[in-house]
């Protein structure tokens, strides 16, 4: 069964000594996730939840990433097929870094007050970011969705 590692928000099958693939961290001494992957689009106003501390919230912050470099990397160090000097040409050819990414997401007022929250993951093709956020979060993001099923 895959399970969430809180040290990497890899989407990881523990090795045989409980140990995360990805970084190495034991996933026993884990708590059961309070922070987890969060992916927004763009145009998708979703969650009534402040996605840093979890309290209930209204007001949202917007962010807005745009590819300036050629090759972005949020991760730096992560290997990325995208960073090979000849996807860098066939992306520049295609026109892929004129892309640029804006969600909403909800963010309490006092949160807001704090740095921006800095996506994990931005996806200029899908127009996603991901960010890891608070659990509460995602489960209200995942009830219309699991409650829709059953009906
Ligand atoms: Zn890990
Ligand atoms: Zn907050």
């Amino acid at each position: 069964m895959r399970v969430e590692c809180q040290n990497c928000f890899v989407d990881v099958i523990p090795m045989e000594n409980s140990c995360c693939p990805a970084c190495g961290v034991s996933l026993i001494s884990q708590q059961a996730g309070l922070r987890t992957k969060i992916t927004f689009s763009q145009g998708e106003r979703k969650g009534s939840h402040c996605m840093r501390c979890g309290n209930p919230t209204r007001s949202t912050a917007k962010i807005f990433k745009k590819s300036r470099n050629h090759n972005y990397q949020p991760n730096p160090g992560g290997h990325d097929i995208q960073a090979h000097p000849l996807a860098l040409l066939l992306n520049f050819v295609a026109g892929k870094y004129r892309h640029s990414v804006e969600v909403n997401i909800p963010l309490c007022e006092r949160c807001r007050k704090e740095d921006e929250p800095e996506p994990k993951y931005i996806d200029f093709e899908k127009r996603t970011m991901t960010f890891i956020g608070h659990c509460a979060l995602r489960d209200e993001m995942r009830t219309p969705a699991r409650s829709s099923t059953l009906v």
